[in-house]
């Protein structure tokens, strides 16, 4: 299998405060103990402390095999929600191994806010998860982050995640084929409308590079899918460059509200035609 592109580990912007920070993170990692990735409580490693670990809110049994959401009880282990049976996604499949909720909810907010040493931890879990689409001869792709944003917060946590999953998994990554062409507003607060509107015509794939993406399986990496606004524009940008088929893999997803009725009668293989 391929090994990891050589930019992979070697492109990621030089930014000094992530380079202070990760300094300051050795130095801190020498005089403290490890800490529980969600409470912050002393652990032996890096990892969760056993209350947290038991509490972390995973996706097991009956998923979407279209959005990834859990579904209510024991349904069929090929079902898709009714959301994704009336509009299916521009993805063919969602995978996350918990709800963004509780523990994990904790753990990307820590990450977000300069714990980077979690991607590690992360990964492992999305790798455990997301075995189905992890397939060789798939290309990894992390959901990019204009570079004003970029350049205020130093590091881009979905290519932290990919890094970490090419690492485990030696599956290709890439992550100049996909670009942000503008920057978005914070979609916090917005409704499901607003979310799509916020990233209508974001993300491109330059012309030059359109050939890497030809045929390809791809899996989009990123940390949260919320309404799914932004992996479903990435989505349609990649697939109309040619991509064959599009997955998304994300640590956590949230899991609506107003959850719908579900219907538990359609196969996977119609999932994946809808895309
Ligand atoms: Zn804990
Ligand atoms: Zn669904």
């Amino acid at each position: 299998m391929a090994a990891n592109a050589a930019p992979a580990h070697s492109a990621h912007p030089a930014h000094p405060a992530r380079l202070a920070r990760s300094a300051f993170g050795t130095f801190v990692d020498l005089l403290m103990p490890p800490v529980c990735a969600a409470c912050k409580a002393p652990v032996v490693s890096q990892g969760y402390c056993a209350d947290c670990w038991s509490s972390l809110p995973e996706i097991s049994g009956s998923q979407c095999q279209s959005c990834g959401i859990p579904l209510p009880i024991a349904w069929q282990t090929e079902a898709v929600c009714l959301e994704c049976r009336r509009a299916p996604p521009a993805w063919n499949r969602a995978i996350a191994p918990y709800v963004y909720a509780g523990t994990a909810r904790q753990t990307l907010l820590a990450f977000k806010n300069g714990r980077e040493e979690l991607a590690g931890l992360m990964a492992q879990a999305m790798v455990r998860a997301g075995a189905p689409l992890l397939q060789p001869g798939a290309l990894l792709l992390p959901v990019p982050l204009h570079r004003w944003r970029l350049w205020s917060r130093g590091y881009n946590q979905s290519l932290l995640l990919a890094r970490a999953i090419a690492r485990t998994t030696g599956l290709e990554l890439r992550f100049d084929l996909l670009q942000r062409a503008k920057p978005t507003a914070k979609s916090n607060g917005l409704t499901r409308v607003g979310r799509v509107r916020n990233v209508r015509g974001v993300f491109r794939v330059p012309s030059d590079l359109r050939s890497g993406l030809k045929g390809r399986h791809v899996i989009l990496i990123d940390d949260v899918l919320t309404t799914g606004a932004t992996a479903a524009a990435c989505a349609r940008v990649l697939r109309r460059a040619g991509a064959a088929r599009v997955d998304v893999l994300v640590h956590a997803r949230v899991a609506q509200a107003e959850m719908p009725t579900y219907l538990a009668t359609t196969s996977r293989r119609d999932a994946d035609g809808q895309g």
